[in-house]
């Protein structure tokens, strides 16, 4: 299978901003034994501004434009030293690709990206992918990466995304305040009524954003690829989820996958 992961800052980070050490070992050595059993990855990763404030030494997140793109350039090589490092172990070679809007819109860039990630996953490089936040301007900003994953899940004709989150999937209600919140295991069709649960004011349950994850896979399930939200908190839930186990909540693709750069 061909996988897009992608990982937020809230799974890589503890809540003070610095590496879950812990987890972010765990996940590589999970990603690497999938990858060992014959699956591609390609690993959309958050965490180069929250890592890259924790090392400027600033206190909260940034906000003005020009600290976030600093620190984010400041982070972005913390990120990859660090997944560098953690893969090889277990002999895998990383790549890093930053992209913006404006590289996946822009036909000849986005024909030009099919073919760099295409060769990268001949050469058996396992890419990790994050927005080019130190350059992207507010126009060309995709914002958040759960887009960016099914954005490049369609470059690569992926056959499925996980979204490894904090909390476990879509839920019929918030469940932090609602003990009755259920979860919903399966997606066909995102509805209004589906929106409204993830994406009203004061109902967005995971710190990623629910609306930015069914924004998200609407855009998987238009272009033929499944998408599952899980939860990061034990990267080992990628296994069951390998083994075809039902795990968070699983948005089914509306129709076969369409194919190559030209998806859209
Ligand atoms: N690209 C941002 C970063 O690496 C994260 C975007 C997101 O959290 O979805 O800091």
């Amino acid at each position: 299978m061909r996988l897009v992961v992608k990982v937020g800052t809230s799974t890589l980070a503890h809540s003070t901003g610095n590496l879950n050490i812990r987890r972010v070992e765990a996940l590589c050595k999970v990603l690497s034994d999938i990858k060992n059993a014959g699956n591609e990855i390609l690993l959309v990763s958050s965490g180069a501004t929250g890592m890259g404030s924790g090392k400027l030494g600033l206190l909260k997140r940034p906000e003005d434009i020009s600290t976030k793109q600093a620190a984010a350039a400041v982070g972005q090589c913390e990120l990859m030293y660090t997944y560098d490092k953690l893969f090889q172990q277990y002999n895998h070679c990383v790549a890093q690709v930053l992209l913006t809007r404006a590289d996946i819109e822009d036909d000849s860039r986005r024909a030009n990206l099919h073919s760099t990630f295409s060769r990268l996953l001949d050469f058996r490089v396992l890419p990790i992918i994050n927005e080019n936040d130190s350059v992207a301007t507010e126009e060309f900003f995709i914002g958040e990466n759960d887009s960016l994953a099914a954005l490049v899940s369609t470059l690569v004709d992926a056959d499925l995304i996980i979204l490894l989150s904090d909390i476990d999937g879509l839920f019929t209600a918030d469940p932090h305040k609602d003990q009755e919140a259920k979860l919903i295991s399966r997606v066909e069709e995102i509805t209004p009524e589906l929106r409204a649960l993830g994406g009203g004011a004061g109902s967005d349950f995971g710190s990623g954003g629910m609306s930015a994850k069914l924004n998200a896979a609407q855009i998987a399930m238009d272009a033929g690829c499944d998408m599952i939200i899980a939860n990061g908190e034990h990267p080992e839930i990628l296994y069951d989820i390998m083994a075809g186990e039902e795990v968070g909540t699983r948005f089914v693709a509306r129709h076969e996958k369409k194919t190559g750069a030209a998806v859209r």
